[in-house]
Formats: structure tokens, sequence, C-alpha cells
């Protein structure tokens, strides 16, 4: 983890956050090559489950929003972890990861000193809307984006003219003040989340359901290309649901830290949320249902997943360390899709004469993939800084390129390499990187 922690830093995907101050707790930037993966996550994400389907649409809400909405959906009650403290070092647990030790006590695992009793802590950031700080401006940092669709509900169906079943989806940030943040973007106190709320006819909720836990893992298989023996789906038992869900299901990864953790919810909402926003804001959030002439409340299946659990998966599950030819070499094995370059242009040296027609193609490509040019050291180091970001192709142009006008096309996995006049290179490559283009 240590070693991939630091990848992470010395190439440009993740940094703590206001480093040069130490840093802050649950809080993370991400690099120029980051910032392209997680692009990349969401654009797989939305294409998936909005643009390719004709029954999800796409919303984007504030993040900031009437209090009320959060003492309807429960989080103002119930959104709390327990919390221990220790009396002598100070530090703060949650209680729920706390083992009793060998004489059947509570103690504090970093000095063993004495803990308080355990109390709740609500886990929503707190602030002030306007310029007076009081009761009656106090508004919270969302904790979830789902919310944000459920009190549009029919603001969307109206508007969309949508029958059931039908689903409106959401990427956007989500704040919790976790107690114990922590296993580096594991668990953060700002992170961003990818949601769908799917609402259908109560009745066709558990068939639905079944069909969304099937189409989310086939996106972490086959979309993302995550590896299925490190992925497992794990039911709630009853007395571990949410006060809102009838059955939840999460897909979980075998982290190096702790082993199979959460990585996505597919949860079966029931009528919950819209029943409770009905109640709370006096609106009906119903539909009307022609065939047995009804008013009815939709049941809800929601896929929730965060995307920088999902960054760390995909990263995490596409390092491999390797030998070739007696030499080690680092790959991220990533998805083409969700690999921040496409395609790395390099002259075999900086030799003058191949500097321009190496600029030529960079130049050429650049339109079309998100590419790097790169002359710095030997080609074979130059390989091996590729291979460590995931960059599924490098180009080499070299003194042959000068009387052919080809260029030779290195795969980054099997390390295997074909020689492509020029005048075919984008479209060659269009071939070997479907989806993958940016114009
Ligand atoms: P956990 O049990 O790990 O705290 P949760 O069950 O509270 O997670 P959900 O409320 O179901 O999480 O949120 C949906 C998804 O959002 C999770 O599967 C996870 O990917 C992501 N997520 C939740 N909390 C965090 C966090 N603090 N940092 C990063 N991602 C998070």
């Amino acid at each position: 983890m240590e070693t991939f922690v630091s990848l992470c830093k010395r190439r440009g995907f993740v940094f703590q956050s206001s480093e040069i101050y130490g840093g802050i707790g649950g809080f993370w930037d991400y690099g120029p090559l980051g910032v392209e993966m997680k692009n990349n996550i969401k654009r797989s994400w939305w294409r998936y489950m909005v643009q390719e389907r004709d029954d999800v649409v796409g919303i984007e809400t504030s993040i900031i929003m009437n209090p009320r909405v959060w003492e309807a959906s429960g989080h103002v009650g119930t959104f709390a972890d327990p919390m221990v403290d220790c009396k002598n070092c100070k530090h703060r647990f949650r209680t729920d990861d706390l083992r009793l030790n060998d004489n059947g006590e509570l103690r504090c695992p970093d000095c063993g000193g004495e803990l308080t009793e355990s109390r709740m802590f609500n886990l929503m950031f707190q602030t002030y809307v306007g310029p007076v700080a009081d009761d009656a401006s106090v508004a919270y940092l969302r904790p979830e984006t789902a919310q944000g669709m459920f009190v549009n509900f029919e603001n969307v169906l109206t508007t969309m003219r949508r029958k059931l079943p039908f689903g409106i989806a959401q990427i956007g940030r989500s704040f919790r003040n976790e107690i114990t943040p922590g296993n580096f973007i594991f668990r953060d106190r700002e992170f961003e989340q990818m949601e769908m709320e799917y609402f259908v006819l109560p009745g066709a909720d558990e068939e639905a359901h079944d069909m969304w836990i099937e189409a989310r893992m086939r996106w972490w298989t086959d979309v993302l290309g995550v590896r299925k023996e490190n992925l497992q789906i794990r039911e709630h038992a009853k007395d571990e649901l949410s006060h809102y869900s009838k059955r939840t299901v999460d897909i979980e990864y075998d982290f190096p830290f702790g082993g199979f953790s959460e990585i996505e919810g597919i949860a079966n909402r029931t009528d919950f949320d819209l029943q409770a926003h009905t109640k709370v804001s006096g609106k009906k959030l119903e539909y009307y249902d022609q065939e047995s002439d009804t008013h009815i409340v939709p049941y809800v299946i929601e896929p929730a997943m965060g995307i920088d659990r999902c960054f760390l998966t995909t990263m995490i599950d596409s390092y491999v360390e390797e030998e070739v030819r007696g030499e080690k070499r680092t790959v991220l094995r990533l998805s083409p899709q969700i690999a921040p370059v496409k395609v790395a242009i390099l002259p075999l040296s900086r030799n003058e004469q191949l500097v321009p027609p190496a600029r030529k193609v960079a130049d050429m490509l650049r339109p079309h993939f998100m590419t790097q040019y790169d002359d710095a050291q030997a080609i074979g180091r130059r390989y091996r800084r590729q291979d460590e970001i995931g960059t599924p192709y490098c180009v080499t142009i070299d003194f042959d390129t000068l009387e052919d006008e080809a260029v030779t096309i290195r795969e980054r996995d099997e390390m295997t390499q074909v020689r492509v006049p020029i005048a075919n290179l984008a479209e060659t490559l269009r071939e070997k990187l479907p989806g993958c283009y940016t114009g």
C-alpha cells in the first residue's frame, strides 16, 4: 500500500490537501493525471447509466439544500456513528471499530488508556447561510446526492414526460465528518458520489433490484475491467439495514488493507423518501398510473457509489510489478477508457532530425486522444514511465521514419510492436482505443 500511495504522489495522481501546511485529515487533491482518470471514470459511468439507456436522465443539484430536506430524510435524527474518546491521549475512535482486549475491556488501541462513554456523533457538516449565524440560518453540506433526486422527482417527471420505470442520476460532491477517515482515499470527509434513483411501480421493485445488481457488477468487471475474483456481493443482514431499506446489497472489493470492503451499495429504498418528503413539505410526490387509474408513490432502487473508492479500486486492481528481461517494471493495467493518457509520443532520441516529425505526430494526435510527448532520457526509461501511469500505447519515431513515413506502436501489456504508416496512425489508434477519443 505504501509503494502504491507513493506512486500516486510521485506521478501526480493524488496529493494531500493543503500539503504545505501539513495537510488536513480526510481531504485530498487530485493531480494532473488523477483528474484525467477521475473524469474518465465519471464519463464512463454517465455513459453507461444515462446516455446508453432510454429510461434514465441526469440532473445536477445544489450541495446546500433547504435544511428541512435533511429532517425529512432522517439525516438530522439518525445520520450518526457511535464515538468514544481516549481520556489519556485524546484520540477519537468509532466505537464499532474497537475490539475487546484480553481482559474483556474496551481500551484505547493507541495507548491502552481509559475511554469515555460511547455517544452518537452526527456526520453532517453544519454551516450558516447568510450573514447571521443563528438557529434559523443553520444549513448542511449534503452527505449524499440522493436527496437532490427525490426533491426533484415531480420536476423531472413532468418536464421530461416520463413513465415508470425511470431513473434520475447525478454525479457530485458529498461531505461526511467521518470520525476516523483513512486508508488513503478510501474514507474521506469530502468525496464524490455517483448515484441513481430508479423509480418503479410497487411490486416491480424486487425484480428491478436484481436487474441493477447485475448491471452494476457488469460495469465494474466488463467496462472498468476490475478482476472478478477480487469482487464479491454481500447481502446486508436484517439488523444492519438502513432505516429506509427493504434490502441492500454491497459490491465489495478485496483491499490490501482490511480485506473485502464496500465500494458500492445497491438499496431498495422502498417509498420511504418520497413519502417522507410528502409529509414534511406538504407536496404530493406521486405518479398517475393510467392502467390502474390510481395515484401511487413509486418504490426506488438506488445504486450508489463513490468515485474516490472506485479510483482506489481500479488503481490497486491494475497495479502489477513484473520482471522483463531481468529488469523490474511497474505497470498499471488500466482499462484504456479510464487510463489518464491514451497515447505517448516518443522520438527515439532528442536528435534534431527526429524531434520535428515527432512533434508533428503529437500535434496530429492531440485533437483525437489525450496524449503526452516525452523526449527526456533513454527510450527504455520512457516506456517504463508510461507503463507506470497505465498508458495503453506508445508511438515511437525513429530514423526509419525519415525514410518510410511510418512509426512503431508499442502496446503496454504484451509489449508487442507494430509498424504503421503515419497516414493511417490516427485511424489505427481509433480502432485500438474504442471509446477513448476526445474528438
Ligand atoms: P461505509 O459503510 O463505508 O461508511 P456507507 O454505507 O455509509 O459506507 P453509502 O452511504 O452507502 O456508504 O454511500 C455510497 C457510496 O459512497 C459508498 O459505497 C462509497 O463508495 C461512497 N462513500 C461513502 N462514504 C464515503 C467516504 N467517507 N469517503 C469516500 N467514499 C465514501
